[in-house]
């Protein structure tokens, strides 16, 4: 088993979580990646980098919960976010997983709650994450109801699956909102590919789908998310060529990651929002971030040992 495995493995045992809470050493890395556990501790960041002409993409933290209740509380984290960003003029969009709004227990009760964070959006932009591929398919059904009703909804697909492609061409005929990104979960090499080379490759073909004549024709808008300087600059030159507006396409990224990348993407009239996740809830994201570059495990395990 791979280290990358082992960790993803591990990102879907919660309890190792609660025990990892005790130690300030993983508080500390985790604080490179969180930007605290409350929404006034994400808008914080975000009115930073809306100072720098960078928009802001918010998560609160959770996911696969296990109560009609949870759900609840997401859901009003969510609004209450929305319309605090909105008295603060933030450039801010929700970023949200489906399982964090109740998918696992209730398809309806979901997408109630999801109807309600898009309505209070006022068809402003509404990001809904992809999860492991046990979910592919019913978040890109809801978002397929939702996309007429709601022009704001905005979803993601993984280059690492291996029906990306298909899943591309139904949401180019929707004029989708569409976040690329490689894929942060564990999957079976049936579903997705076990080479980060081939992942990379799908990647590429990928943005040149979105970028087509045709799909900017539909509208489709793609954010595309990645910190692989390699891929952003095929993208950036891709556009130019096409002769995409800079308006019409983005570059995504996460807090605490390669933010030197920020300053030189603007200066070179690039679109640039980076994701800002908050709350206690840290552990699976903070896991699959691990998962990314265990680099980032070594610098945990030399803290541990320090103390
Ligand atoms: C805005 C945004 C939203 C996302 N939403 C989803 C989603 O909905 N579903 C999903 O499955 N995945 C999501 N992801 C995660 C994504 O799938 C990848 O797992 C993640 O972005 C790492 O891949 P990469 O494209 O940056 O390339 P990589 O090849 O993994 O990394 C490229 C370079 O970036 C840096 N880097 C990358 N990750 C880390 C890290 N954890 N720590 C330190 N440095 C790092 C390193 O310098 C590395 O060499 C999202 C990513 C972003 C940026």
């Amino acid at each position: 088993m791979s280290l990358r495995s082992l960790l993803l493995a591990l990102s879907r045992r919660p309890g190792i979580g609660r025990a990892m809470d005790r130690w300030g050493a993983t508080r500390r890395l985790v604080r490179r990646f969180v930007a605290g556990t409350t929404p006034a501790d994400a808008l914080a960041v975000i009115r930073d980098l809306n100072a720098r002409g960078i928009g802001g993409l918010v998560t609160y933290l959770g996911e696969n919960v296990r109560t009609p209740a949870d759900a609840e509380h997401a859901t009003g984290v969510y609004l209450a976010l929305l319309a605090e960003a909105r008295r603060c003029g933030l450039d801010c969009a929700p970023s949200l997983k489906l399982t964090h709004l109740g998918l696992d227990l209730d398809t309806q009760l979901c997408e109630t709650n999801l109807t309600r964070i898009l309505e209070r959006g006022a068809g402003a932009r509404v990001w809904i994450d992809m999860e492991s591929s046990a979910y592919t398919e019913r978040t890109l059904d809801l978002y397929a109801r939702l996309r007429p009703r709601h022009p704001g909804a905005a979803t993601v697909v993984q280059a690492y699956l291996r029906r990306t492609p298909g899943d591309v061409e139904r949401l180019v005929t929707l004029g989708a909102a569409l976040r690329l990104c490689k894929g942060a979960y564990q999957e079976p090499a049936a579903l997705a590919f076990p080479d980060q080379r081939d992942v990379d490759a799908a990647y590429a073909r990928l943005a040149e789908r979105l970028l087509a004549p045709d799909a900017r024709a539909r509208g489709v808008f793609p954010g595309f998310a990645t910190h692989d300087e390699r891929l952003q600059r095929f993208v950036i030159e891709r556009a130019r060529t096409l002769g995409v507006p800079a308006e019409v396409f983005e570059i995504q990224m996460l807090y605490g990651i390669r933010h030197d990348l920020h300053a030189p993407l603007r200066a070179g009239g690039v679109g640039v929002r980076v994701l800002v996740p908050f709350g206690e809830d840290w552990y699976g994201y903070f896991m699959r971030r691990l998962a990314e570059r265990p680099a980032n495990l070594v610098f945990l395990l030399r803290n541990l040992v320090k103390k």
